[in-house]
């Protein structure tokens, strides 16, 4: 989708472009080119947090006050735009976009004017310990033990899918600190350092090969109670305060370079003569892909004009990240489709010489069969979309 930009964006889309080009060196778009999964892997992360940070473009949707860059929701918009189209990499969303707003609103002073710094600067990588076994959907049920002693909370039990702990040395972690009167009553919102003793870490590998989560094990982990965000059994609240910054992702702009992939991948002649774009049923599921996005634009507009505001997402963020991530699914599937245009496995020597293989460079397979992959936990991770659609029907239609 095209936009119209007034003079004063086209000449703020100018100065972002001048930027990448000079800070978004070669090995970074090679980093973001190749990232099948969610996030782009340290080093490449840090280097491209430290030049956003320098430049003041770290925290795009962070009040001034703490160090956003005060843009407009058409700016933040035009960012990601190019930052997408030009392959910058993946950063981690978890201190920025979700830890950053939640100390914001229910932080101590004295934690916001440590840890905010922390997050812009990138001098601090976190994690988040939401999940355990038997407590993903419904998290009101997780049995993490934290035990008063003294100025600590002593922590045992296991946290599992922790995406990135492997590089995080902070997480944000819900623990249960009491055991009668409703679940969610005796839930607690705790930092903690991943060096503590008695913290681990342990990889999950996927299917697409990839390490990105793990499981974490607390053998006596002691955090200090300075350490707790809110009061004790505040936790069901701030976490789900979190969950709408966390769902209320800018899913469109990464999306429309995803989905211009496909389309140089399905332009290209086949060995029938004709290019897979002008098969028909191919043509129509790419228009209807489209049709979706656009959709999803809309409804992420209304989301990200709340944030400009200062708000928070609200339940509307449950119908972005249903979509979003539905909408990823489906252009990951075209962009396999559009390969397999391409390749006949069966028939290796066919392959090489009936057909146009060396116009679809390896680029194109090495990012959309892990991007194809990874994206099939688009629809788990962060609440799947059955929840999703369970907090739709309770709090936007008011089922
Ligand atoms: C790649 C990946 C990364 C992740 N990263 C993190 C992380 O960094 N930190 C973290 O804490 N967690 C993380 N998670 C965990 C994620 O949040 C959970 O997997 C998710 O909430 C689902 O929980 P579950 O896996 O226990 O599935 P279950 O809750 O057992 O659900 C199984 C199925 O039942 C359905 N279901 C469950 N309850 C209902 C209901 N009430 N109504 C209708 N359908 C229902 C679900 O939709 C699902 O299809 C990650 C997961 C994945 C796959």
């Amino acid at each position: 989708m095209q936009l119209a930009l007034s003079a004063e964006d086209q000449s703020f889309r100018d100065e972002v472009r001048r930027f990448l080009d000079e800070k978004l060196t070669p090995d970074l778009r090679e980093a973001g080119k190749k990232t099948g999964g969610v996030l782009t892997d340290p080093p490449a992360t840090t280097k491209w947090h430290k030049a956003l940070h320098e430049k003041g473009w770290i925290a795009p949707a962070w009040p001034k006050e703490y160090g956003g860059p005060g843009w407009t929701e058409m700016q933040r918009y035009i960012f990601s735009s190019e930052c997408a189209a030009q392959h910058a990499p993946l950063l981690p969303a978890f201190g920025i976009r979700m830890c950053g707003p939640v100390l914001m609103k229910f932080g101590s002073p004295e934690q916001k004017s440590f840890y905010l710094p922390r997050i812009l600067s990138g001098e601090d990588y976190w994690c988040q310990g939401y999940s355990e076994p038997g407590s993903g959907s419904d998290l009101a049920s997780l049995q993490m033990k934290a035990v008063r002693d003294g100025d600590h909370y002593v922590l045992n039990g296991t946290k599992i899918w922790t995406t990135h702990a492997h590089f995080a040395n902070r997480m944000f972690c819900l623990v249960r600190t009491a055991q009668t009167g409703k679940p969610q009553e005796g839930i607690t919102f705790v930092l903690l350092e991943t060096s503590s003793p008695g913290f681990s870490v342990r990889p999950i590998i996927t299917m697409a090969g990839d390490h990105e989560v793990n499981q974490c094990f607390f053998d006596n982990v002691r955090v200090p109670v300075a350490n707790r965000v809110g009061e004790e059994g505040q936790g069901w609240t701030i976490a789900k305060y979190l969950l709408e910054f966390e769902r209320g992702n800018a899913y469109a702009a990464g999306l429309q370079a995803k989905l211009s992939a496909v389309k140089r991948a399905a332009a290209i002649e086949q060995s029938n003569g004709r290019p897979l774009t002008e098969d028909e049923a191919f043509a129509r599921k790419l228009v209807e892909t489209e049709i979706e996005l656009q959709g999803l634009m809309m409804t992420e507009h209304r989301v990200m004009s709340q944030l400009s505001q200062g708000q928070n997402p609200g339940p509307s963020s449950s119908l972005l990240k249903a979509r979003g991530t539905e909408v990823s699914q489906r252009t990951t599937e075209l962009g396999i489709e559009a390969l397999a245009a391409y390749i006949a496995p069966f028939e290796p020597e066919a392959r090489m010489q009936g057909t146009n293989m060396k116009s679809v460079t390896p680029e194109h397979g090495v990012v959309f069969m892990p991007q194809y992959l990874n994206t099939r936990a688009a629809t788990i991770y962060g609440g799947s979309s059955e929840v999703q659609r369970n907090i739709m029907s309770k709090l936007i239609l008011g089922m």
